[in-house]
């Protein structure tokens, strides 16, 4: 029979042969510095998200303002689940901004668009 070893310590594990740590600290631990090593990641997908966003709109507002298609942008990659903050008008519109280019949805006869728009000082 092998002897297991602790995911987080190493020491040799005696008892039930499903056990992969020596006990609750030692899982938990386990975890914890797991969830720091991955949170890296999570950072550079949110972020490399982000300038995709960015670039994306960027190609789509060259005037300061447009209209287009939503499924163009996703096409392309954009994800709306990822922006920077948002910027609501005074009709209560709630634009949604990936740093200066902001973008909202509206449906026009039943065909899903986006009002991209760029931030003016008078927004902050
Ligand atoms: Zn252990």
């Amino acid at each position: 029979m092998e002897t297991k070893k602790c995911l987080a310590c190493g020491n040799n594990l005696q008892g039930r042969s499903d056990k992969v740590f020596c006990d609750a600290h030692c899982k938990s631990s386990y975890h914890y510095r797991k969830s720091i090593q991955e949170s890296p990641r999570f950072y550079n997908q949110v972020d490399n998200q982000l300038k995709l966003n960015r670039k994306i709109l960027k190609n789509f507002n060259k005037a300061g303002k447009a209209t287009i298609r939503a499924s163009k942008l996703i096409e392309l990659g954009f994800n709306p689940k990822f922006f920077t903050h948002y910027w609501k008008n005074s009709k209560g519109d709630v634009y949604l901004f990936v740093y200066e280019y902001g973008f909202l949805k509206k449906r026009e006869h039943d065909i899903e668009k986006y009002i991209l728009i760029q931030w003016q000082n008078y927004m902050s």
